[in-house]
């Protein structure tokens, strides 16, 4: 059984490397760019402060909702982006995380 803690923890590295990896493909930097470095340190924020660790399974597909809007676009570009790629770069971290995502995000729209 895991801990809140592990889950938010988890689910920092998780969004990390999803930027991290969005961020190398898209505008071609090793190091983040200012752009994505806000949205990471915004994704990490919300990590930080939601009261929902417990019941959700990540935070691009918790019903709440608290990001902004436009950070909310912005992260589901990345995670559209990223998620995908993340499957195949790092398997057993992105696995269970991911295709809840993908299932959840399908079954929406
Ligand atoms: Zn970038």
């Amino acid at each position: 059984m895991k801990s809140i803690d592990d889950k938010r923890e988890q689910e920092k590295r998780v969004v990390t490397q999803m930027i991290q990896l969005y961020c190398k493909k898209r505008h071609h930097r090793s190091d983040l760019c200012p752009h994505c470095r806000e949205v990471l340190l915004y994704a990490i924020d919300r990590s930080d402060h939601c009261p929902f660790m417990e019941s959700k399974t990540f935070c691009s597909n918790c019903k709440v909702h608290c990001y902004r809007p436009e950070m909310r676009e912005k992260i589901r570009e990345i995670m559209v982006f990223s998620g995908p790629r993340m499957l195949f770069y790092h398997p057993v971290l992105a696995v269970s995380h991911m295709l809840f995502t993908i299932k959840e995000r399908m079954n929406r729209r």
